[in-house]
């Protein structure tokens, strides 16, 4: 079955009184969408005759790990995902992300703490398995995300922009650090899973020329990946609220915070990429009630 990804919509917004573009990749593909869609693009349009399955591994409710999930079912693999050991009321409440894959028909093996660098090293690509790293920065990714940044050019033609420039939210570094290999204008992104060494130090892996590398900016206060927090639940309501639009609640609400607080040294025209991760809102949003 050939999936076309059709280029998603720019859509024009106000947040506390200034306008953004939001380039909406959640809207991508009901069965694929955001950047880990972009990510993955490569293995969806290229034929690969020989793979017959498909491993990975991660967090339990990780985006990558659903995003791999719909990708095998529309190539008809396998698809098996290893985790550490769940926590009992991960199991017994399946929901979001994990509920998603395991829907797909994706085999989940969990690995004690103790093993699990061990067993993650041991695992292996071969001519009928295909084995993605975690949160998908391989070179593969500069495929989908180079027709993104097209995308990105036409739209910012079509809406007439005025200097645009592109903010999203990091993990692995990679969805940035593409984007501005690709785009005429500049990407701008902020760190938050780790801290802007370890950014730096993802981009210099997928990159050596400095010169290419997305601009960072960061928040005054420190906020812990994926730990709830006040101030990111408030932002992520606001938003909500105001825009009418869902965005992700590990990613989005410290992204906002940190282009907000650096505004005035970005100004106009800020496009802002949605890069999915809805689905596992649900479970953010359970830990939030806890
Ligand atoms: C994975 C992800 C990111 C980070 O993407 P990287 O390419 O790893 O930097 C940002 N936002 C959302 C919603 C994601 O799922």
């Amino acid at each position: 079955m050939k999936v076309i990804l059709n280029p998603s919509s720019l859509q024009e917004i106000y947040f506390q009184e200034k306008r953004f573009f939001i380039k909406r990749d959640d809207l991508l593909h009901k069965d694929f969408s955001g950047n880990k869609a972009r990510k993955l693009f490569y293995f969806l349009e290229q034929d690969l005759p020989n793979i017959k399955e498909v491993i990975s591994y991660g967090g339990a409710q990780s985006n990558m790990m659903a995003s791999v999930s719909s990708l095998a079912k529309l190539k008809g693999w396998k698809f098996t995902y290893y985790t550490k050991t769940l926590p009992s009321y991960l199991k017994e409440n399946l929901s979001a992300n994990l509920e998603y894959a395991l829907l797909n028909g994706m085999k989940l093996i969990e690995i004690p703490h103790e093993s699990w660098q061990v067993s993650i090293d041991a695992l292996q690509s071969s001519e009928e398995v295909l084995l993605l790293k975690q949160g998908g920065a391989q070179k593969e990714a500069e495929f989908g995300l180079a027709q993104l940044a097209q995308e990105l050019i036409e739209d910012a033609k079509t809406k007439a922009l005025h200097n645009p420039k592109v903010f999203v939210a990091a993990g692995t570094g990679a969805t940035a650090l593409y984007l501005q290999k690709h785009l005429p204008f500049e990407v701008i992104t902020t760190p938050c899973v780790g801290n802007e060494a370890y950014l730096r130090e993802q981009f210099l892996a997928l990159e050596k020329d400095e010169c290419l590398h997305p601009r960072i900016v960061n928040t005054e206060k420190k906020y812990t990946f994926a730990k709830p927090n006040p101030a990111l639940l408030t932002i992520w309501q606001q938003l909500m609220h105001e825009t009418g639009i869902e965005f992700d609640l590990i990613y989005d609400p410290k992204a906002w915070l940190a282009l907000l607080e650096n505004y005035e040294s970005i100004k106009v025209d800020i496009i802002y990429l949605h890069c999915g991760g809805i689905l596992g809102n649900r479970s953010q949003l359970k830990r939030y009630e806890r």
